[in-house]
């Protein structure tokens, strides 16, 4: 199975290894290095079997790749997932950690890791430990910090520019918003749409943070089943992935949707699915790369905030870009996003 996957895979290499104190597999993808070294988090997660564990590996760096050359940085794609059996203490976790960074050492800098799903700036930091070759480690400790609100803050920019392509005006004022997981990019997501005048709509499987979120922000609380049906203008997926699919796409009730979860469609079909509804997609790669240009581009290429922010506005940009040659070559949003970043790596 696992030989099967890596022979059929159209990355450059898996480097694969058995952590046998705490059983985990850990599998660090590079995808692509054609732009510059491959850069991407690390999720920590259980998985049935390893070859899903490989396979959500080999996903993931492949998505790192197009978004990196879509955001236009100098990097390629990777990804690393650790496949533990169960959930560890905080001393199996801190050692797996540093046993991890090392092997992340070993590969020289080609591949350049981060945080993702159940990862932290903390364990960045165990990772900072043993090799440079790790992004957002605390602030004090010399990294950025949690990519959450710069992802957040290039949403916010992409979802502007989507309303703009949908009604005319990037005007939020009077638009209904609705923010599906208030984690750490959606709640601060919502804040800015808030901000920004729109009505707010919020939806949370945690009901307390969506209560508290709806009183702080003065927005509705969404029921979590009742979120695709909402009626509202942008729905911001900023939960879980697959959330667009032949059963949702039906029943959705927005002409855009713009947020920052990955892997935001089920199956390549469903931005056609999408397309013919009349529902304005914002590409996930595109949309979310926010964090990327803030943990990559200031650490490793030392760009000023002042640089990061225009990089932030340029995501508006590129959705654009990305609508009107959409619209001419009579594709889906995300098929014009990925001819976008395909062409820029080749
Ligand atoms: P998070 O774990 O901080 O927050 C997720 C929130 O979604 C939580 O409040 C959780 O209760 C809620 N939730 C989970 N399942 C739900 C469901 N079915 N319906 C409604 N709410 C649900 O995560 P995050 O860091 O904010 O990331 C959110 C998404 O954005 C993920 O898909 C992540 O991969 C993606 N993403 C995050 C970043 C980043 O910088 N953090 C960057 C790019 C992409």
């Amino acid at each position: 199975m696992l030989e099967g996957l890596i022979r059929s895979w159209d990355g450059e290499q898996v480097v694969t290894r058995f952590d046998r104190p705490t059983e985990t597999w850990m599998f660090v993808c590079i995808h692509s290095t054609d732009l510059g070294p491959a850069g991407g988090g690390t999720r920590l997660r259980t998985y049935e079997t390893p070859a899903d564990a490989l396979a959500d590996a080999m996903n993931l760096a492949g998505a790192m790749t197009l978004k990196m050359a879509a955001a236009d940085m100098p990097f390629g794609g990777g990804k690393a997932v650790l496949a533990v059996p169960a959930p560890l203490d905080a001393g199996d976790r801190r050692e797996l950690f540093e046993r991890y960074g090392d092997l992340v050492g070993s590969l020289g800098g080609t591949y350049q890791t981060g945080p993702d799903m159940n990862t932290s700036v903390t364990d960045m930091d165990v990772i900072g430990e043993r090799t440079p070759y790790v992004c957002c480690r605390s602030v004090e400790r010399g990294g950025s910090g949690d990519p959450g609100p710069a992802t957040a803050t290039g949403v916010f920019h992409g979802l502007r520019a989507s309303v703009a392509h949908a009604f005319g005006s990037d005007g939020l004022e009077g638009r209904s918003v609705l923010v599906q997981g208030l984690g750490d990019v959606g709640e601060r997501l919502a804040e800015q749409v808030a901000d920004a005048g729109a009505r707010l709509l919020v939806s949370d499987i945690d009901a307390g943070r969506a209560t508290a979120a709806a009183e702080r922000l003065h927005a509705v609380v969404v029921a979590p089943e009742d979120a695709i049906g909402a009626e509202c203008d942008v729905y911001a997926p900023c939960a879980v992935g697959g959330t667009l699919n032949a059963a949702s796409i039906p029943l959705l009730r927005c002409r855009v949707v713009a947020g920052c979860a990955n892997n935001q469609l089920a199956e390549p079909a469903d931005a056609d699915r999408l397309r013919a509804a009349g529902i304005l997609y914002a590409p996930d790669f595109v949309i979310n790369a926010g964090g990327v240009l803030h943990a990559w581009g200031g650490e490793l290429l030392g760009w000023p905030a002042e640089t990061i922010a225009e990089r932030h506005r340029a995501i508006g940009d590129t959705l654009l870009e990305i609508y009107e040659r959409a619209e001419t070559e009579g594709v889906s949003t995300h098929e014009a996003a990925e001819r976008l970043a395909r062409a820029r790596v080749a």
